[in-house]
């Protein structure tokens, strides 16, 4: 079964004014479809037809398939950013919370830190929060590059291409950002990676 886009997990007005409707048609039922598709194009009769997204992108890794990595990577990361987005933020508590006092100064200097690093990327690319051998960092990777070939375990992450923001915000990436972590950060996801990442290493 080939891979499939995955529906957003809120409704595509749920973001606004911030983030519209119109960015989420193109962004989700445009670019993001884009990626699924062409993914199913590079796999289909390989053995790597009927595989699971995540591991298509560690095995194109793997085997230097630029192609087939930039299309499966990005498909991959569009499915976690639109996990990462939520209608309305909530906040951060337990061991992440802490997690991020200790490493961060608190949740405020985090999100500044969070924005800081995502205006300072150059050209297209994702700006995360990971955990790297149980440290806490925020990276940014270029073009359709994606932490979890690189063994850092995403927590959130948000899209710094320009076709993420550029109807709602035009060149002002600052602003897209600073909207996002203001308003629409899903802590949830980011705890539940967390803790999901904690279990794994602790096994
Ligand atoms: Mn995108």
């Amino acid at each position: 079964m080939p891979i499939k886009l995955p529906d957003l997990p809120f409704a595509p007005d749920a973001l606004e004014p911030h983030i519209s409707r119109k960015t989420f048609e193109y962004h989700h039922g445009k670019h993001h479809k884009a990626y699924v598709n062409k993914t199913n194009a590079l796999i289909k009769g390989t053995d790597l037809d009927e595989r699971p997204l995540e591991l298509i992108v560690q095995a194109a890794y793997k085997q230097k398939d630029t192609a087939l990595f930039n299309q499966a990577a990005q498909a991959w990361n569009h499915t976690f950013f639109w996990y990462s987005l939520s209608p309305r933020t909530g906040g951060v508590s337990g061991e992440l919370a802490h997690d991020i006092d200790v490493h961060f100064n608190g949740v405020e200097a985090f999100l500044e830190k969070f924005v800081d690093k995502g205006v300072s990327h150059f050209g297209s690319g994702w700006l995360w929060l990971v955990r790297d051998g149980g440290e806490l960092k925020i990276v940014t990777t270029a073009n359709g590059d994606t932490p979890v070939v690189h063994g850092q375990t995403p927590l959130l992450t948000i899209d710094l291409w320009e076709h993420a923001y550029y109807l709602d915000f035009q060149n002002d990436r600052g602003a897209y950002l600073k909207a996002i972590v203001d308003s629409h950060i899903n802590w949830e996801f980011a705890m539940g990676n967390y803790t999901a990442d904690i279990d794994a290493h602790s096994r």
